[in-house]
């Protein structure tokens, strides 16, 4: 295996499976077995995911709602998915373990790196809810921040698309898919992976960053054996 350590970013979008809203089992059985595939191969698995199935702080300040609890809506709404996920992966036979960023025990264990690593080290799949536990950031932010502190060897952000286009390619179908792209190259072009505040610290903190199609069976294991799947964003 390439990545001894990873972070793995999964959108809150793509739990919904077909609906646009709350959860999927079949997505969630589907990530699970995925995720079994390379933890008993022995690669420690840490897990950041959103809460856009559920709620998004933004979508709450257009209906009136005060951003800040809107956000903190949302950060809620991160550690259903993530109580989801681990009882998921729990069926699939494995370890996991739920740390929040926002102290709520007993619904899962206050985050602490030493935690984390504690946990990954141990086997378990770790998953940590709640954000970075701040309004104003987005879950893509809480996964970079946690793979740097984790020491992750990369963050794999999950998507429905299989990689950094020149262009949207829902739009123009000649756009072009890079295999490998700079940082650099990504602010030049103007390209938006994820937020400039999680793209950034991710660059500052040299935490590479895979972007992948996660809805296709299989290619979670051949990101992390490093065959060429998706867009590797490296310095
Ligand atoms: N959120 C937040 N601080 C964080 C992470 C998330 O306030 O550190 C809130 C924010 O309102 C966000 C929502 O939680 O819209 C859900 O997260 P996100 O939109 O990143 O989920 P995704 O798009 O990945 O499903």
């Amino acid at each position: 295996m390439k990545y001894k350590r990873i972070l793995l970013k999964l959108s809150g979008e793509s739990l919904a499976g077909d609906g646009e809203y709350g959860l999927s089992a079949g997505v969630l059985g589907s990530y699970a077995s995925q995720i079994r595939e390379i933890a008993g191969a022995g690669v420690e698995v840490g897990i950041v995911i959103g809460g856009g199935n559920i709620f998004r702080g933004m979508q709450g300040a257009e209906r009136g709602f005060d951003r800040v609890k809107g956000d903190q809506m949302g950060m809620l709404a991160t550690v259903i998915n993530s109580l989801a996920l681990e009882s998921a992966l729990r069926a699939e036979g494995m370890q996991a373990k739920v740390l929040t960023s926002i102290c709520m025990e007993p619904v899962g264990e206050y985050y602490s790196k030493d935690k984390a690593v504690d946990y990954l080290s141990r086997g378990y799949v770790v998953i940590i809810g709640g954000g970075t536990s701040n309004p104003y950031f987005t879950t893509d932010s809480a996964a970079a921040l946690r793979g740097i502190e984790i020491e992750a060897d990369v963050l794999l952000k999950g998507t429905r698309v299989d990689g950094i286009y020149d262009a949207d390619p829902e739009k123009h179908p000649e756009a072009r898919k890079f295999g490998e792209i700079t940082f650099g190259e990504v602010y030049a072009r103007g390209l938006r992976i994820m937020d400039l505040t999680a793209f950034t610290l991710c660059r500052e903190n040299g935490l590479p960053i895979v972007v992948f199609d996660m809805d296709t069976p299989g290619n979670l294991r051949r990101v992390v054996r490093g065959e060429a799947i998706g867009t590797l964003v490296r310095e």
